[in-house]
């Protein structure tokens, strides 16, 4: 798997496999004639789509940041996908990148819908238990009360397994408010994709990684106003896309994306007006 240097920090990306996903749902309402440019959709109009988890090795811990989409959905569900079933997952995608899942010291939910965090833990015969044993796990309170909820328009993205034992027995931190979670490492509420997702920064001697979650799932929507149908509160997710995009530019910032198939990583740049990600 790809990985960059950031000051003292090394980030790996690990997919955990593609899935595919309707493409007009993904770009909302940019006109498939602009976005097919971009990627190739399939037979049902399903393009490909990375659960994209990205490894943050500080020098004495290990991040997980997002954990993917997890088996604990129906077999319609994976096909609907285009998945196998069981799924592919993520601490053998990690471990096959040489990351024993046991020597985890972080993990980092950006949100709570089920493809972000769907490998913090697995349904076995003796109950859930946690992926990462030895991880203490980070998400939003607002988030975690937010996600039971239940509102009509998103419970879909929801599996309280993913979470609740987690904060139940103590492995999982809501966190109240911005901040750092580790040295150099900072979340930050970016609104717009729904109300209390988190940005994630990792900053080590002048050198950032930033990853923009669901603001930025893949190269292409780079563009502020491509901005996907799931999105609760678009005018939000301009308004902030733009913000941090034009940070990331100043500061040559290494960008990650949560749901690109093939691009790792990326470098945002504002030329005549128009925003554009290079490869990095
Ligand atoms: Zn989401």
């Amino acid at each position: 798997m790809e990985h960059r240097v950031v000051g003292d920090f090394r980030v790996t990306l690990v997919r955990s496999g593609v899935y595919y996903w309707d493409g007009g749902v993904l770009f909302g309402v940019v006109p498939k004639s602009l976005w097919s440019r971009f990627v190739e959709a399939d037979e049902l109009n399903r393009i490909p789509l990375g659960f994209n988890s990205y490894v943050i090795e500080t020098g004495d811990r290990t991040v997980v940041l997002e954990t993917g989409g997890g088996y604990k959905m129906d077999a319609r569900a994976y096909e609907r996908m285009r998945l196998p079933c069981p799924p592919p997952s993520l601490p053998e995608a990690l471990e096959q990148s040489g990351f024993d899942p046991e020597s985890i010291d972080v993990v980092i939910n950006s949100h709570l819908h089920w493809d972000h965090c769907g490998w913090n833990t697995e349904r076995g015969p003796g109950g859930v238990r946690p992926c990462f044993p030895n991880a203490t796990y980070y998400a939003r309170r607002s988030e975690w009360e937010y996600a039971h909820t239940r509102h009509p328009r998103d419970a879909v993205s929801y599996i309280d397994d993913n979470y609740d034992p987690l904060v139940e027995s103590g492995k999982m931190i809501l966190l109240e408010d911005d901040g750092e979670v580790l040295p150099g490492i900072r979340l930050d509420r970016a609104p717009g994709h729904n109300r209390d997702m988190m940005v994630l920064r990792a900053e080590s001697k002048g050198a950032t990684f930033c990853f923009l979650a669901d603001l930025l799932p893949t190269a292409a929507h780079v563009t502020p106003t491509w901005v996907t149908a799931f999105d609760l509160y678009p005018l939000e997710s301009i308004e902030n896309k733009q913000k941090w995009l034009d940070q990331a530019a100043k500061g040559h910032w290494l960008m990650g994306f949560s749901h690109d198939s093939t691009q790792a990583f990326g470098r945002v740049e504002k030329r005549d007006g128009k925003w554009i990600m290079n490869p990095a």
